[in-house]
């Protein structure tokens, strides 16, 4: 089956007990036995539960893996998944990776004695370089959080497969519609469902998806001790959401590329990051391991940081937050609101100036967008 049919059937046959057509939401903690030792497959909540099975099942299916577990947040997905890792290892970064998970890898893993060596990944052999005898796992995301940078998925997958560790790929920004990290030797999707997945900004999820099967055992007792499970309507939200994931990419792509191409060259605007460009530095990577560009536009603007901040503080349409990935589009600025945790200098080194501005660009009219940036850019100057 295809990705749109998946989408919508995967995990989701008819409700057995009663014919049920939608996953009902099983708002249930535990499960009576029909004898001890005798369950139908779940036993209390923490440890399964049917809704969120079916969103495992579908989330799974659409990155064409094996095995998919559901999580009560990114963040959570990410930590189980830092769990894969102990005391003494050794784990590369791509240096340009999301803020949480750096606040994750900076501020609480070092406290359990695993160390953390940050590389630029655009060039797979600074990974290369990085890796110790002591490395386990590499973790990337591609494209990069703000500025849109891409990553050779398959490059860094044979390097950690040459030295035993796990390639982890966060794969929240191009979402299983456009990327399937496994199919190009990953070890391990992470996501957070919150942004396309979900993609309607109401509900927290994570996600993580794994082929191996004992790393699925290892996962899964980790999530089953720590309990950082999502709720059964959080569960069924983030499915629903998943079942439109294809046509809403679609548009987010079309919107993204048509206000892409109305901002570049625009008074005020000193350059827009976007990787449909036939002249961005990944376009050609992201033809080859990607079936599409995204709904992600990251702008620089000339005023610097004032024309930055009056742009975020000017639109009317786009509304200013945290996130991205819904059906409302969202203006960001990076420097202080997701990429707070990084010291200035590591910003300016990862190029994310205080001219940067990002745009999560939604599913309204294209125009309306358009002119909502342009009368917000005529504040600018
Ligand atoms: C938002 C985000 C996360 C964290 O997800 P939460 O659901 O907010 O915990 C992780 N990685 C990326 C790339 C994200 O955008």
């Amino acid at each position: 089956m295809n990705f749109e049919t998946l989408a919508i059937h995967a995990g989701q046959a008819a409700d057995a007990a009663t014919g049920a057509t939608i996953v009902p939401v099983y708002q249930t903690v535990t499960f009576t036995q029909d004898a001890i030792g005798a369950d139908r497959g779940f036993v209390y909540s923490r440890s399964g539960n049917p809704t969120r099975q079916a969103l495992e099942t579908c989330i799974a299916a659409l990155e064409g893996g094996r095995f998919g577990l559901a999580y009560a947040s990114g963040m959570a997905a990410i930590a189980g998944t830092m769990q894969l890792v102990h005391a003494g290892d050794h784990v590369v970064v791509a240096d340009d990776l999301y803020g949480g998970s750096y606040r994750l890898f900076s501020k609480i893993l070092p406290g359990y004695d695993v160390r953390f060596t940050y590389v630029d990944a655009t060039r797979p052999e600074e990974v290369a370089k990085a890796i110790t005898p002591a490395t386990r796992m590499v973790w990337i995301e591609s494209p990069t959080n703000p500025m849109l940078r891409l990553i050779d998925v398959a490059a860094c997958a044979e390097i950690a497969r040459r030295h035993g560790a796990w390639l982890v790929v966060d794969n929240t920004f191009a979402t299983p519609f456009l990327q399937n990290p496994l199919a190009l030797g990953a070890h391990v999707v992470v996501h957070s469902t919150t942004k396309y997945l979900g993609g309607h900004s109401d509900v927290i999820g994570g996600a993580v998806v794994v082929d191996d099967e004992e790393t699925l055992q290892k996962l899964r007792f980790a999530q089953n001790a720590t309990g950082g499970v999502p709720g059964p309507w959080d569960a069924w939200l983030t499915l629903r959401g998943a079942k439109t994931l294809a046509v809403r990419m679609r548009q987010h792509e079309a919107n993204a590329k048509q206000i892409a191409e109305f901002l570049r060259g625009r008074d005020g605007v000193a350059a827009v990051h976007y990787p449909g460009f036939a002249d961005h530095p990944g376009h050609e990577l992201a033809r080859r391991q990607m079936r599409g560009f995204g709904g992600m536009v990251t702008i620089e603007l000339a005023g610097g940081a004032a024309a930055a901040r009056t742009l975020c503080e000017s639109t009317q349409i786009f509304s200013l937050g945290e996130s991205l990935g819904g059906v409302e589009s969202l203006i960001g600025y990076p420097w202080l609101m997701s990429h707070a945790a990084f010291a200035p200098e590591e910003k300016l080194r990862k190029g994310i100036s205080e001219a940067v501005v990002r745009l999560s660009v939604g599913l309204e009219d294209a125009g309306d967008l358009c002119a909502d940036l342009e009368a917000a850019l005529a504040r600018c100057r």
